[in-house]
């Protein structure tokens, strides 16, 4: 019998996942079947992202796995008819570099300053260099597989980088911080920041008026994790009082971000439409059909979410 694999995207992803699915398929060497559409009794795995139309998982009495294109999966993780193995996008290549590469341009374009040279109307002869990376202490919020990722670009450039993360994570010249308590080491004095954090009833709000305090003044705010990481109003505040002086921002509790957000006009605020990066098809179908193999030879997936911790 052959195994049956749905895909349960928005309706222009088929496109662009058949055929890097069906070539990575290809190559376990696996009589299955790959479709949009199938009856939900014959669905052994979902090849899914949260917006599709699959919401109730009730009618699919023999699945044996939800495989996330996503990284981020708070529009599914409490989804309480799952309960199969939820896994994430990780180690999709393609999204990693995207994410180093993006989160690294504007680390950079801050450190530097270039905004003063790129926009100079009054030719203006300010010609006071940049500290040297060494002097620009970075605190990465969130120090999983995108924020480790991020913090070797980071420190190969010669960046102090400390990572916050739930358990610790150690890494090669990379302070690190953890839980509740390490959240004020971490931030204290922090140059720029990155959020690189899921989206948990834990993290809402990490940065907020008393934590956004603790940063050195002046500091930039770089969140291409989760719109409510951020308490909004501080940050604004932050802002208008000059404790932070940019945010660039991809992420928002709504998006597209409405017209009349302040974000839109703020001065100090840039706004990128949650484009920090996403999931290739190529490097991300390698990812699902790995652990399509693994469901199929009874071994371990990778990537599985802790349902509880809600990430
Ligand atoms: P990940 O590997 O799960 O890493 C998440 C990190 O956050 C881990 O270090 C984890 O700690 C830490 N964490 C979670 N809850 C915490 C808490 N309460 N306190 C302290 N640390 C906590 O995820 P990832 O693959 O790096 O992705 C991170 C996020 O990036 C995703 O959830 C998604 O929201 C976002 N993202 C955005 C885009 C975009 O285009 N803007 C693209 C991809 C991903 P432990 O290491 O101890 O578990």
């Amino acid at each position: 019998m052959p195994v049956n694999v749905l895909f349960a995207a928005q309706p222009d992803r088929w496109a662009q996942y058949e055929a890097p699915l069906r070539s990575a398929l290809d190559a376990l060497d696996l009589d299955y079947v790959l479709t949009t559409d199938l009856p939900a009794a014959k669905v052994d795995y979902i090849v899914y992202a949260p917006n599709s139309a699959v919401q109730d998982f009730r009618p699919y009495t023999r699945l044996k796995a939800v495989l996330n294109l996503w990284a981020g999966v708070e529009g599914v993780v409490g989804n309480h008819t799952l309960t199969v193995p939820l896994a994430r996008m990780v180690d999709d290549e393609g999204l990693t570099q995207g994410m180093v590469e993006w989160v690294t341009g504007h680390v950079l374009r801050h450190h530097l300053g270039m905004d003063a040279h790129i926009v100079n109307p009054d030719h203006l002869w300010q010609n006071t260099p940049p500290p040297l990376s060494r002097d620009r202490p970075v605190a990465i919020l969130g120090f999983g597989a995108l924020g480790q990722a991020c913090a070797a670009a980071l420190t190969a450039l010669g960046f102090p980088v400390r990572g916050w993360s739930r358990s610790g994570h150690a890494q090669t010249g990379v302070q690190s911080f953890a839980g509740a308590e390490g959240i004020d080491a971490a931030l204290t004095g922090a140059q720029i920041v990155v959020l690189l954090l899921p989206d948990t009833p834990q993290t809402r709000d990490v940065l907020n008026a008393r934590t956004l305090a603790l940063t050195a003044p002046g500091a930039v705010i770089i969140n291409p994790g989760r719109g409510p990481l951020i308490d909004d109003s501080a940050l604004l505040a932050a802002l208008d009082s000059g404790q932070i002086s940019h945010a660039t921002l991809d992420v928002f509790r709504t998006e597209p971000l409405p017209a009349d957000d302040p974000y839109w006009t703020h001065p100090q605020v840039t706004v990128t439409p949650h484009i920090a990066s996403e999931t290739r098809s190529d490097s991300a179908s390698r990812v699902v059909a790995e652990n399509i193999r693994r469901g199929e030879a009874g071994e371990p997936f990778l990537h599985l979410v802790d349902r509880d911790a809600g990430y």
